[in-house]
């Protein structure tokens, strides 16, 4: 049985590029192995990720993932068993939100700056999929690579 989830959080305080690399190597060696596709989304200030796969997969690394002492104020914004996978090409891809249009970011919510905690996980998701068709992906890997 497939689940989608999706949560945001805050980086921690003066978060090194190296440790978003080291997220990003550990992402891609783990989530392969489990079957877990997702993508994640940093803004310098905010993580949005999706993860997909197997139920108890996607629940045993979010568990990990909250512990993470590398940021904080994790919220779960949407939650769902779903039929097939929207984000199945990707181990873990990166957006950096902070060069998304302005305009693409007012179509969602109510102001241009990205505020996941105030806006529904449903609309969150759908932000993610367009920033997906549409913003530049850091660090794209395809499942398998
Ligand atoms: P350990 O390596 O024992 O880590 C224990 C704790 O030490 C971690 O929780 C963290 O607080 C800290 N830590 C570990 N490495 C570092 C480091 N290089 N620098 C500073 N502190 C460190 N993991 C995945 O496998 N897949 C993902 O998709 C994924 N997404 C993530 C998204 C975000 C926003 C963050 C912050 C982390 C993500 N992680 C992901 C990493 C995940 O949270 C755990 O670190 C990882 O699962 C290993 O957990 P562990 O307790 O087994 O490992």
């Amino acid at each position: 049985m497939l689940v989608r989830l999706l949560y945001a959080s805050r980086a921690g305080d003066k978060l090194a590029a190296t440790e978003i690399d080291a997220i990003l190597t550990r992402s891609r060696a783990h989530n392969p192995q489990n079957g877990i596709t997702g993508v994640l989304c940093y803004s310098g200030e905010l993580f949005m990720q999706v993860l997909e796969g197997g139920r108890t997969e996607v629940n045993r690394l979010y568990a990990e993932i909250v512990r993470d002492t590398r940021h904080r104020d994790v919220v779960l914004l949407d939650y769902a068993e779903v039929p097939e996978r929207r984000f199945a090409g990707w181990t873990m891809g990166r957006v950096n939100l902070s060069k998304v249009n302005p305009s693409l970011l007012l179509k969602y919510s109510e102001r241009s700056t990205l505020d996941p905690y105030a806006m529904s996980g449903k609309v969150s998701l759908a932000l993610l999929e367009e920033l997906i068709s549409t913003a530049a992906i850091i660090g794209r890997s395809e499942q398998g690579e």
